[in-house]
């Protein structure tokens, strides 16, 4: 942490050049990797609910919220793009949940990470997520459907090539949540086999014997019913976990955090640092050397509901479902069209 704490939140020249000559010291084998789970749809509630004893060990023997906040809207791309870029949706843009061509027009976490010399790894199990990854700044990028494959991806990385940095994306439970419904049976268990897919990493960490990775767990957004539209606690709390070597043990953190804060973190991880234009601080409360804020936990106030943002939703969902129905109307079936000349 010694160059987080040469840097404050704002950026001046006398800091920025004992940040330089820290890095400059610093041999890279005494910095720690990170890697960074993001778990779609978790809510933090749902963890006491599921069995999930990878996640309950790094709680335990971690630091701990509860009540994280995800930004508006509660959506999977919006809040993944702020994760991994550290400003707003405001800021990055990134409003819409599909899969667009192109990438996102800000510096990303893993471009910070590369220019600093790092190699940095992208696994994500949802297309949509490619718009976030600067292809000249991730050495190894994998997209799979397919959590257990992903993670297959990722123990193989750890065991041959552990890089520096790892994302890695569970598109678990929030799938199972759309389809059977948020706290259902069937999304506990969709929880409880990205829990497996944690133990997995983290048993590969091991078997590599790295003593030197920071691992962070969170999610993107809730969800409520079947879906995660609204802007209730439900929806808006994620869970963030921290653990390693750099990071106090058996931590609840009352420090109010947001998903902007993710990227900021990881930075000060490794000492790098934060670019003035992030909009989020890094947790330093859940960091070894900094002592607990006092404070006494309590649930984050949250804003109104987002009608207004539901309504350009609605309004668009209700275009493509009439676009795809007219579609379907006119579509000439196999069995009538010509035979091709
Ligand atoms: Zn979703």
């Amino acid at each position: 942490m010694d160059g987080l704490k040469l840097l404050r939140r704002r950026f001046n020249p006398i800091s920025a050049l004992a940040v330089l000559a820290v890095l400059l010291l610093a041999p890279r084998a005494g910095l720690a990797r990170v890697i960074l789970i993001s778990i779609d749809g978790l809510r933090p509630d749902a963890i006491d609910l599921a069995d999930t004893p990878n996640l309950d060990s790094l709680i335990a023997t971690g630091s701990y919220s509860a009540l994280a906040q995800c930004e508006l809207p509660p959506a999977t791309l919006p809040n993944h793009t702020t994760m991994l870029t550290g400003v707003s949706v405001e800021t990055h843009g990134v409003w819409f949940n599909t899969q667009v061509e192109g990438k996102v027009g800000v510096r990303t976490l893993h471009d910070e990470i590369a220019d600093a010399g790092m190699r940095t790894g992208f696994f994500a199990s949802k297309g949509k997520l490619g718009y976030i990854a600067h292809e000249e700044s991730i050495e190894t990028f994998e997209l799979r459907g397919t959590i257990v494959e992903l993670t297959d991806l990722v123990v193989e990385q750890i065991a041959n090539d552990p890089l520096d940095f790892i994302f890695f994306h569970s598109r678990q439970p929030d799938s199972t949540g759309h389809q059977f419904g948020w706290l259902s049976d069937e999304y506990l268990a969709a929880i409880e086999l990205a829990d497996e897919q944690v133990g997995r990493i983290l048993d590969a960490i091991d078997d590599a014997g790295l003593d030197d990775v920071n691992v962070l767990v969170t999610g993107d957004h809730g969800g409520e019913g079947m879906t995660h539209i609204f802007n209730v606690p439900a929806v808006r709390l994620i869970p963030w976990i921290a653990n390693g070597p750099d990071i106090a043990v058996g931590r609840t953190l009352c420090s109010e955090i947001h998903q902007r804060d993710m990227a900021a973190t990881v930075l000060a991880l490794f000492d790098l640092p934060i670019p003035e234009s992030y909009e989020g601080e890094p947790i330093v409360e859940a960091f070894k050397d900094t002592p607990q804020t006092q404070c006494d936990p309590v649930a984050p106030i949250l804003g109104p509901p987002c009608l207004i943002l539901l309504i350009p939703a609605v309004g668009f969902m209700g275009l493509w479902f009439a676009w795809g129905k007219w579609r379907r109307s006119h579509a000439v079936p196999e069995l009538y069209k010509p035979a091709a000349e």
